[in-house]
């Protein structure tokens, strides 16, 4: 069957978040969404907030509706990696011994924003990851993937042709409603199921003007439409910035 629903959720376990994991599973079940992928920032987390975000997720599974625990690890090279069904902590702060501690512990390896904050990718890591956020809505907008994150994917495809691409909402307060979802394929309502999908495909991003294949590379005009779109969502954006600056 197929499930729609959103990755990349902080709830107030993580610093910066605002809301009650109950109360995103509320509102996400009330836009139709079938799942919400939990992942507190790494960042000052505890063994205790660790238990709570699976304790939490585990309240808020109902019949129609699953919440996903994880964790977004901070690493080396102002990089973030999610770790879709892992609240195991990590010893390091190196990308690739993070991205195998999330397999090994049977989760999904998705790399978040990776063109933000000035971050290195290493190529190392190509190979480590399930899955490159190539649409993370607070970093590129409403209206599509980023050009630069799209051109990573295309990239890291050669060399980890399994590389999956992810549309992610980012979400840390409900003021600002998303409409950045992920459509994927599960043999069962669960949050294993949703991990194994992540990890195995196939993926659909589906944005609110635009949605694209999380496994085929859009092309050479759809490249081109994308870039576009990012080069529009760029500069409104700076406008916007400049404006609120004068
Ligand atoms: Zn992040
Ligand atoms: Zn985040």
């Amino acid at each position: 069957m197929k499930l729609r629903g959103v990755v990349h959720v902080h709830s107030r376990i993580s610093y910066d978040g605002h809301e009650s994991i109950a109360r995103l599973a509320e509102f996400f079940r009330a836009q139709g969404y079938a799942f919400m992928c939990i992942t507190e920032h790494s960042d000052g987390l505890t063994r205790e907030n660790m238990q709570r975000i699976v304790d939490e997720c585990a309240q808020a599974t109902t019949g129609d509706f699953l919440a996903v625990p994880g964790v977004e690890f901070s690493c080396r090279h102002r990089l973030h990696i999610l770790g879709i069904g892992v609240t195991e902590p990590v010893d390091s702060h190196d990308p690739v011994p993070v991205a195998k501690h999330i397999r090994s512990h049977g989760g999904a390896v998705i790399l978040a924003h990776p063109c933000a904050y000035g971050a290195e990718n290493p190529d190392e890591l190509a190979v480590c990851l399930d899955g490159i956020e190539i649409w993370n809505q607070p970093k590129d907008g409403k209206l599509g993937p980023g050009s630069k994150p799209l051109r990573l994917w295309k990239r890291w495809r050669v060399l980890n042709p399994k590389l999956r691409a992810i549309g992610a909402i980012d979400l840390h307060r409900l003021d600002s409603p998303s409409s950045l979802g992920v459509e994927l394929h599960v043999s069962e309502r669960s949050p294993a199921a949703i991990i194994t999908a992540l990890k195995n495909g196939p993926v659909r991003i589906v944005g609110p003007w635009s949605s694209l294949s999380g496994e085929s590379f859009p092309g050479v005009l759809g490249e081109m439409k994308f870039n576009v779109m990012s080069r529009i969502y760029n500069g409104l954006r700076s406008m916007r910035d400049m404006w609120v600056r004068k």
